[in-house]
């Protein structure tokens, strides 16, 4: 045995680590990426932007700079607070440190692994509920649980990861206001979505968004955010580590949300190519595509684990939920570029034809 099997806390040595695969050269189609790049025609000046920053100082602690762009690029008001955090992931493990020993997350499922994987990390009792048939949210069974385990933080994205649909707001709504626990509505994919709860945040204490540049095209920047009260943010900022987004993020952020438009286009463009998919994937036989409001869809297809490795084998990586629960027989599909998703859905109907 390895010290380090000693030493570690036998919950965490049990853990299957979260895998992500390798894409080398493939269509990558399988993390709700952007594949848009950065136009060329910006490079030079992004280069200049960058040149001009002092990597030998620490970064702006507050990143008021960059705070201010992100109001800007998503309407947040100004009596809003904004936590910043390295990716949006980031944030949910530091509403899991706010909590007490003992406390519970609550969350749907099937939904986003990180609300399960952090709660346990953190050593946080975890409360899962299962969505109905349609994965709509199951509102007396929700609401039973909330009675019953009294959960410190309620987690729901919206629209939800993996199942792409936006839930029933009035749902969304009964649960805030059934709770004294923090509702934390993740809105990851709000670009895509026809809805959203940021004008609600004035209206219900214990709601807070996150929201994440990653699914907008800049996922390599690790950069989310939290939105909430003031009073909410001030004292949420106290868990914030100093410096937690780095000069780079920040710089980069600055310049290249700055690109309202062509982010705002990029985004009618997934939206219009996600419909395509959608009919695409629809008229094969036997197969079912969920309804999406994210950049991505969820599908159920006859040899699920054969079409994903036939895929695999022609270049093109998506997603494999089929053993998951809830999820048999389920993949899940990025929207791509035009081209991309052509090659997808050629290789689909070759498999089925
Ligand atoms: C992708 C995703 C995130 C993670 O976002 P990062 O900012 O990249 O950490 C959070 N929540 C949901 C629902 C997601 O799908």
């Amino acid at each position: 045995m390895s010290f380090i099997n000693k030493w570690l806390r036998a919950d965490i040595q049990d853990i299957n680590a979260y895998h992500v695969p390798d894409a080398l050269d493939m269509v990558k189609l399988d993390a709700m990426e952007s594949p848009f790049p950065l136009p060329d025609e910006l490079i030079g000046q992004y280069l200049a932007y960058l040149a001009d920053e002092d990597l030998n100082r620490y970064p702006n602690p507050g990143a008021g700079e960059l705070i201010q762009t992100l109001r800007d690029l998503m309407d947040i008001p100004n009596d809003f607070g904004v936590l910043l955090g390295n990716g949006s992931d980031e944030l949910i493990q530091l509403l899991a440190l706010a909590c007490d020993t003992g406390d519970t997350i609550l969350s749907i499922e099937p939904s986003f692994v990180m609300y399960g994987m952090i709660a346990k990390f953190a050593r946080l009792n975890y409360q899962g509920v299962d969505l109905d048939d349609n994965y709509e949210i199951d509102t007396n069974a929700t609401i039973k649980a909330i009675e019953n385990y009294k959960p410190k933080l309620v987690f729901i994205a919206y629209p939800n990861n993996p199942t792409g649909n936006a839930f029933d707001r009035s749902a969304v709504e009964k649960i805030i206001t059934s709770t004294n626990a923090l509702v934390v509505l993740d809105e990851a994919y709000y670009a895509y979505a026809d809805d959203s709860f940021l004008s609600d945040i004035s209206k219900y204490e214990n709601l807070v968004l996150l929201r994440t540049v990653s699914k907008i095209g800049f996922a390599g920047l690790r950069l989310g955010l939290l939105i909430g009260s003031k009073d909410t943010v001030t004292q949420l900022d106290k868990l914030r580590l100093p410096y937690n987004i780095n000069t780079l993020t920040q710089v980069s952020a600055n310049f290249l949300l700055q690109e309202q438009d062509e982010i705002n286009n990029n985004a009618k463009i997934i939206i219009e190519q996600r419909q395509i998919l959608s009919d695409a994937l629809s008229k094969i036989d036997g197969l079912k595509a969920y309804p999406s409001q994210a950049n991505f869809i969820l599908f159920k297809a006859p040899n699920a684990n054969d079409l994903f490795e036939n895929l695999k084998d022609n270049g093109v990586l998506i997603k494999n939920l089929s053993s998951a629960p809830r999820l048999a027989d389920c993949l899940r599909v990025t929207v791509g570029s035009q081209n991309q998703n052509q090659q997808f859905i050629k290789i689909v109907e070759d498999f089925y034809g």
